[in-house]
């Protein structure tokens, strides 16, 4: 864009000398007096004035003294164009504030070099301001995230320390589990704050990654949800999902970090509506191709909302709407920043529609893989499928269809009864059912009453579940066993849960074990665990103690490599932490699987490490290793991998 100039001048001559130099290069504005510039000052701010000393009414030293006490204009670089060319004039304009004093009468040539070497100083300036200002607030931000996040771990550590004295001198034993259970909570929301932390450094080195599996995506919601229903239940919340019935049963995608993004939305959800507020899980198929299928989900409340001005800097690193919100609701600022990451790795986005006290949608697009896997594979191979026939009781059209859907997949022989009445029909033609399903208030008689009849007077009664939903009914375990029913299944429902309830109840009425008791049991099994810490060890130990399998140990990777190499075949699985003196976990598992021995290369290496990013996992398998644990150690993790490897 062309730069302005104001050129001031008490003579009409030099006015038009100075604009004809100057007219091919600059927008120039002439004005005969330093008081018409101060009017012209009203509505445009020039890059440069040129300006004459020696002028009627307001010499230009006056003007500059002027323009220097007014903070609007005193940053707009001048130059003096004068006659009174003595060295006294010169000195005190440049004491004044003027960047150069210029001599008449001018070379044109000079003129113009000077004026053009004062803009692009002019500019340079402006441009380090700027960066400036911004280094200055992205700074303030960093220190307030520094405080709060302070906050943030200190308010933890604080229940952890405080609650393990409080443990410790307790007599009584609930007293002592409740401090145990304070600690347990504090510890989760501590290692949420750090991998937070954690995931930001990530993504500002640039080294964010994503790791796509096979999952069902109703599991996914499902995991989510009970991370997230006792915090809805504390503030007497009402969570309604809707789920379209398009949407794939499995995909491919990093499961995790949709968890870690779901959880978010849904965690803000409730921490920003208030008591008795509602919140809605929207999940729909947007559109789909042959590879992949782009999904949107919407999380929506009626909490506290979020202005226009703040949803616009929502998404920057450590930001909060308000520092308030911190103060009041805690957290780190983190969230969105993180999961607007994540989607964007996903090739989808994140998008807020909010108004204050109205309430909030979030609304994420995410493309994930598609995956041929069917329900089916969710359904226990340990059942017999031969023959059997599961009756479903229930008046709502919506019910029976998503019954009619989830059993059809699952090549089970099934009817739909819309009330008490077709249901006895169905029996009296067809004979009694294998399972029933049965909807809490079915039109004539109510489901426990229909359970009743079904069950009295049998020997083996067939598996009862009882569908209500949260505003009918709350199922009371007692309620439910004097009435024989197996089990209770609160509406809306996933799919997925349909095919937990078969599995759980037709294993236990065709007497199949269920499948996690009987594989947890590894007597016999010889497990080396390597760590250096003694701590470790002993969480390790005891967490494993009800698995019955066998432990030895070695404090560091030269003392388990020593291990093996004399008897190679002893152990079943080796867990091995990677960092530790001597000899770490990498190079232990390289000299392992380079020892002579058949064993050495078959024997599962499990890395045990709090470095869990996929590039750490990728070097723990580069070196040799099968698997990976993250610390802090979760117990159904740990005995899945000893499923996997030792069953
Ligand atoms: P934090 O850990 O502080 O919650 P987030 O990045 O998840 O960090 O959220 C940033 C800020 O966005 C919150 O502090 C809050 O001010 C605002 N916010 C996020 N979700 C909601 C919501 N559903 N309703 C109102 N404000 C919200």
């Amino acid at each position: 864009m062309q730069k302005t100039i104001f050129v001031v001048d008490d003579s009409i001559t030099n006015l038009s000398v100075a604009e004809q130099t100057l007219e091919n290069y600059y927008n120039v504005i002439t004005m005969t007096s330093a008081i018409r510039m101060f009017v012209f000052l009203e509505k445009i701010i020039p890059d440069l004035i040129l300006m004459d000393v020696a002028m009627p009414e307001m010499s230009g030293f006056d003007a500059m003294i002027k323009l220097k006490s007014n903070t609007l204009f005193s940053d707009i670089p001048v130059i003096f164009l004068t006659a009174l060319a003595d060295s006294y004039n010169e000195a005190y304009g440049i004491e004044l504030g003027a960047v150069d004093f210029i001599m008449k009468p001018f070379s044109e040539a000079v003129l113009l070099h000077r004026i053009r070497h004062h803009l692009s100083i002019d500019d340079l300036i402006k441009e380090r301001t700027v960066k400036l200002e911004e280094a200055i607030s992205a700074s303030s931000a960093k220190s307030d995230y520094l405080s709060n996040m302070s906050h943030e771990m200190r308010t933890p550590l604080n229940a952890i320390i405080g609650m393990t004295t409080v443990g410790k001198n307790a007599n009584d034993i609930n007293e002592k589990n409740r401090a145990l259970g304070v600690i347990g909570n504090a510890s989760t929301h501590l290692l949420g704050v750090i991998n937070n932390v954690l995931d930001m450094a990530k993504i500002e080195a640039k080294k964010f990654e994503l790791s796509p599996i096979e999952f069902s995506f109703d599991s996914m919601l499902q995991k989510v949800l009970s991370i997230i229903n006792y915090r809805i239940d504390e503030k007497k919340q009402t969570l309604t999902i809707v789920s379209d019935s398009k949407m794939p049963n499995f995909i491919i995608a990093d499961e995790q970090r949709l968890i870690q993004v779901l959880t978010n939305l849904l965690s803000n959800a409730t921490k920003f509506t208030p008591e008795y507020g509602s919140i809605s899980l929207e999940v729909a198929l947007e559109s789909e191709t042959e590879e992949d299928c782009l999904l949107r989900i919407d999380v929506v409340d009626n909490g506290i909302g979020i202005s226009k001005e703040q949803q616009s800097s929502l998404f920057e690193s450590f930001v909060q709407a308000e520092s308030k919100i911190s103060r009041d609701y805690g957290g780190s600022g983190l969230g969105l920043t993180i999961s607007k990451c994540i989607v964007e790795l996903m090739d989808g986005g994140i998008h807020i529609e909010s108004e204050l006290g109205k309430g909030t949608r979030i609304s994420i697009l995410v493309k994930a893989g598609r995956s041929e896997k069917k329900l089916l594979s969710l359904l226990s191979t340990r059942l017999n499928l031969d023959a059997l026939r599961i009756l479903v009781v229930d008046d709502s059209e919506e019910t029976r269809s998503q019954f009619h859907d989830v059993l059809s997949q699952l090549n089970i022989k099934f009817d739909l009864a819309p009330s008490s009445y077709d249901a006895f029909r169905y029996i009296g033609e067809k004979g009694a059912y294998d399972m029933y399903f049965i909807g809490w208030r079915v039109s004539e008689i109510d489901g426990v009453e229909l359970a009743d009849r079904l069950t009295t007077g049998k020997e083996t009664p067939a598996p009862v579940v009882i569908m209500y939903s949260a505003s009918q009914w709350v199922m009371r375990e007692d309620e439910a066993s004097a009435n024989k029913i197996a089990k209770a299944l609160q509406k809306p429902f996933f799919s997925t849960e349909i095919v937990e309830c078969i599995n759980d109840c037709l294993c236990k009425a065709q007497g199949v074990d269920d499948t996690r008791e009987d594989t947890l049991n590894f007597a016999g099994k010889k497990l080396l665990l390597v760590e250096d810490q003694e701590i470790n060890r002993e969480i390790l130990i005891a967490l494993l103690e009800s698995t019955c399998i066998d432990i030895d140990c070695a404090e560091d990777g030269e003392v388990a490599l020593n291990m093996v190499s004399q008897t190679p075949d002893k152990y079943d699985i080796i867990f091995m932490d990677v960092k530790m003196p001597r000899m770490d976990g990498l190079e232990a598992t390289r000299h392992i699987r380079a020892l002579p021995s058949v064993a050495s290369l078959s024997l599962p290496i499990i890395a045990m490490t709090a470095n869990v990013f996929a590039e750490d996992i990728r070097e723990c398998l580069n070196a040799g290793m099968d698997d990976h644990l993250g610390k802090p150690l979760e117990v159904d993790r740990i005995h899945q991998i000893l499923n996997k490897y030792l069953s």
